[in-house]
């Protein structure tokens, strides 16, 4: 294919506002999918995000085009990952492309996620061809989400197209644009190759299947390659590009994206964007913007059966293999046994591999509350960081601790600021300052500890602005905060699995409800138990489940619609899982009762 007849573009959106009904579209009109295909939303793979309605994972494929001027085109589509627990990954799809659709719902109007993906784009140097989608429905605005979007990125009405994704209508006219507006890549065969890894999949019998975005040069069918991050040297066995099914090729060349496969047995080898070269007549720099990804999130993992701890080894292993954003080291809690402590990118990724755990690997977990990890100043000037609460050193050896911050941008309507404002206040936030959408709608900044919206914050978020909120969010570093920890103790033991870090003036409430929390949650037992919560050696708070005498069910819960809902539903069904801790048999709901406190 010549070079100028290639156009590489990626859709971008806010989540459920079109993006897989789009791509879907767009494969059908082309003639990319059979017929018999049609209906399934083939770029979501894995049955956990159909069912999410997320796209996890970022794949390419290729459609052909004949244009109205007569000429044959290739599309390239690179499908992005919608999450903020992957921008990371959306950053290296999107540096695969030319241009970008952004795709904006017709009901619903500019989302968080929408300017957070537009922003991205944008960054890249992408072209950006805004699209209205879902035209067909009787309560949309197209011109009121018109003008957000002019507001928003400065385009002119015309420019906008309008389509309904569902209905088919306007998807000639979008295929005519990409063609006419995404620039074709620049020609750089000459030059020597240069391929940026987009993403990478596992599969159990070709090793890696490495997506690549040819940048310069070109590779061929046997050629040895390098990748820039480990040095590590490959055979390109196969080569190829992405239809519904992979298509091998000979050549793949400076402009076009496709798949590299060279028995890789372990995607770490293959890291989102890292830069492939060939080994005999290298580039010597990589690509721009490589970055090892940290994850943000971390939580123990334990078998319910003790037996089953290697079990769980394997199944982490397996799921490793298939993302490189997985860490886990094993560790010991005197409450719970041997377990992994595991980091993850966010909150969404660690529902995400708890579920496929429980799901595709069949191992029973109880999981601890996640937490953020936090850097300690030794009084001795040493730094460490603590990704679990009990491995806190003792206050008297900390000069002081640090936890991480992010800015996060809250779009939501006028009425709600005065809500919003107070949830972020109970939650530590810093208010920057706010910009007006339009007349009813405002773009919220502020600052937060990542702690404090990890767990429920966009659900309390849904609910005070019942529904009328969307939010993203952004690392932006360490800062030092008063933060202490605080332990709970079962008949004066310490139970390390419930230990939490939390800031001083929120210590002494947390520690009163977290006591009458679980007191709701521990069954009484043959004789009583006294459950305490203490900063250092102090006790702050304390409730006593008196010794049985008839059987006791153990308590419901309130509490309210959700990602925290569902966390304690999954760990309600497993209530007979209980753990003895000490002499105190404990249900592992316990493990998660802070979840539940508001
Ligand atoms: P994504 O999260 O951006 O991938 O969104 P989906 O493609 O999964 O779409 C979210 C929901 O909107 C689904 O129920 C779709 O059927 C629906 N939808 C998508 N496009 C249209 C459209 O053009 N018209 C209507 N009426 N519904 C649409
Ligand atoms: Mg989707």
């Amino acid at each position: 294919t010549d070079v100028d007849a290639i156009r590489n573009f990626c859709i971008i959106a806010h989540i459920d506002h079109g993006k897989s009904t789009l791509a879907d579209r767009l494969l059908e009109v082309t003639g990319t999918l059979g017929h018999n295909q049609k209906n399934a939303q083939v770029l979501d793979d894995m049955d956990l995000e159909r069912e999410r309605g997320i796209t996890i994972k970022s794949h390419a494929i290729q459609m052909h085009y004949p244009g109205a001027d007569g000429r044959g085109y290739v599309l390239n589509l690179i499908d992005t990952p919608g999450h903020v627990d992957f921008s990371y990954e959306v950053s290296r799809s999107l540096a695969a492309c030319e241009g970008a659709l952004l795709v904006v719902d017709a009901t619903q109007g500019v989302e968080a996620q929408t300017i957070a993906n537009l922003y991205l784009a944008v960054e890249a140097g992408l072209e950006i061809i805004p699209v209205i989608n879902k035209i067909d429905l009787p309560s949309s605005d197209v011109e009121g989400v018109s003008r957000q979007i002019m507001d928003l990125i400065g385009n002119e009405q015309e420019e906008i197209i309008q389509v309904s994704a569902k209905a088919g209508i306007g998807i000639d006219e979008l295929l005519e644009a990409i063609i006419h507006r995404v620039p074709a890549p620049a020609d750089y065969r000459e030059q020597p190759l240069r391929a940026l890894i987009f993403d990478s999949v596992f599969d159990a019998y070709r090793g890696a299947v490495v997506y690549l975005r040819i940048v310069e040069g070109r590779l061929r069918k046997g050629d040895r390659v390098r990748f820039f991050a480990n040095n590590k040297v490959f055979v390109a066995d196969e080569i190829g590009t992405m239809g519904m099914k992979r298509q091998p090729c000979d050549l793949l060349e400076a402009g076009n994206v496709g798949y590299l496969i060279c028995s890789i047995k372990d995607v770490k080898d293959a890291k989102v964007g890292d830069t492939v070269t060939l080994a005999d007549t290298p580039a010597h720099e990589r690509l721009a913007g490589y970055q090892d990804v940290k994850p943000m999130v971390f939580s123990g993992l334990y078998p319910v059966n003790s037996d089953e701890f290697e079990d769980l080894r394997e199944s982490l292993e397996k799921l490793s293999l298939n993302d490189a954003s997985l860490v886990y080291t094993p560790e010991t809690s005197a409450a719970l046994g041997f377990g992994f402590r595991c980091g993850f990118l966010g909150l969404l990724h660690m529902e995400i591999i708890q579920e496929r755990l429980e799901r595709e690997y069949h191992v029973q977990i109880i999981t601890t509350v996640p937490n953020v990890e936090y850097r300690v100043l030794r009084s001795n000037g040493e730094t460490v960081l603590v990704d679990n609460p009990s491995k806190m050193p003792e206050s008297a050896v900390i000069a002081h601790v640090e936890e991480p911050y992010v800015k996060v941008q809250i779009i939501t309507l006028a009425e709600y600021i005065g809500n919003i404002m107070k949830l972020s206040m109970e939650r530590r936030g810093e208010y920057k300052n706010t910009d007006y959408l339009d007349t009813l709608r405002v773009c919220i900044h502020f600052e937060f500890p990542l702690a404090e919206i990890v767990f429920d914050f966009h659900d309390r978020l849904k609910s005070v602005s019942k529904g009328y909120a969307s939010m993203d969010y952004e690392y932006i570093g360490y800062r030092q905060s008063d933060l202490v920890k605080l332990d709970v103790l079962l008949n004066g033991e310490p139970v390390d699995a419930l230990s939490t870090i939390v800031h001083r003036s929120k210590a002494y409430e947390w520690g009163r409800k977290l006591c009458q929390k679980l007191k709701g949650i521990i069954p009484k037992q043959m004789y009583e138990v006294a459950i305490q919560a203490a900063i250092g050696s102090r006790v702050i708070s304390r409730e006593t489940v008196s010794a049985m005498r008839k059987n006791v069910l153990a308590k419901c819960y309130g509490g309210d619609i959700s990602r925290k809902r569902k966390l304690l539903e999954k760990q309600k069904e497993g209530k007979k899982r209980m753990k003895q801790v000490g002499r105190v048999e404990v249900p592992q709901e316990a493990f998660l009762a802070i979840l539940n406190i508001d």
